[in-house]
């Protein structure tokens, strides 16, 4: 089972984003990080800082692009959890 991340769209985290797991595509922890921050906010950090991937136990897929990630997950809203 795989889950999206809400803050990148990222959709092959293999755990729920929740419970301090931490996305390896943006590195949002969740449970910590989206306490005092949305989603959104979150989102808009990870692009400030040029949309990274964040993990370096895991590499990312070799087809990955973050510009395309956030395209197809932004334009589908119903991939967008209310918090
Ligand atoms: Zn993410």
């Amino acid at each position: 089972m795989n889950y999206t991340c809400p803050v990148c769209g990222f959709p092959e985290m293999p755990f729920p984003p929740q419970d301090n797991n931490i996305c390896s595509c943006c590195g949002t922890e969740f449970g910590y990080h989206d306490c005092s921050l949305s989603h959104s906010q979150l989102r808009q950090m990870w692009i400030g800082r040029g949309a990274p991937w964040f993990s370096t136990a895991l590499t990312a897929p070799p087809d990955w692009n973050a510009a395309k990630q956030l395209k197809e997950f932004l334009s589908n809203p119903s991939q967008l959890q209310p918090r």
